[in-house]
């Protein structure tokens, strides 16, 4: 059993229902248990030109799946929700991104975690410091000091 947290992320489409839909479906996932999920956040865009808000959360589950598997599944329901992929962070009805597999540190052409650029992003450190504020990353650095250093991008609490 490996403990995971995936980052959910939509600016498409109803986001937050998006993301609703999006977490009753990761708890169809075979072989896989979802414990929580985060509050909902919205955040300013980072992607190419004029888009949406976001919508952001972190999901924690276990799952006895490999990453890949586990990768197969996120995939197939980002494209439930009609995701397209058009531009590099384009907008996007739905993005599940694997940012920890257990304690794993993983580089293969589908699959890098922890994802290599969550250290960057207050919307994905804000919701996954609310699930495991004690958290390590596998290098042995504490989450609260990838917080700490994180560059500011507009971010509040939905809910
Ligand atoms: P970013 O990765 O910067 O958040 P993105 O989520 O918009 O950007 P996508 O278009 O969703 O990027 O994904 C492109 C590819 O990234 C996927 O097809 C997948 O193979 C690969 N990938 C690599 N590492 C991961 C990971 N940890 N979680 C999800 N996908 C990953
Ligand atoms: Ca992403
Ligand atoms: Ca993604």
């Amino acid at each position: 059993m490996t403990r995971c947290y995936i980052g959910l992320g939509s600016n498409l489409e109803h986001p937050a229902a998006q993301l609703k839909t999006a977490l009753a479906r990761m708890r169809e996932i075979p072989q896989t248990q979802v414990l929580r999920c985060s509050g909902f956040y919205a955040s300013a865009p980072i992607g190419p030109g004029e888009q949406p808000d976001y919508v952001n959360a972190v999901a924690s589950l276990d799952t006895e799946l490999n990453a890949e598997t586990l990768l197969d599944a996120l995939q197939a329901i980002e494209n439930l929700h009609g995701r397209e992929r058009v531009l590099r962070w384009g907008a996007r009805t739905l993005d599940l991104d694997i940012l920890l597999y257990g304690n794993e540190t993983l580089d293969t052409a589908r699959l890098c975690v922890p994802h290599p650029r969550m250290s960057e992003r207050n919307f994905v450190l804000e919701p996954l410091a609310e699930l495991a504020p004690d958290l390590t990353m596998p290098d042995g650095t504490p989450l609260q000091t990838l917080l700490a250093q994180c560059p500011f991008n507009r971010l509040h609490r939905l809910e």
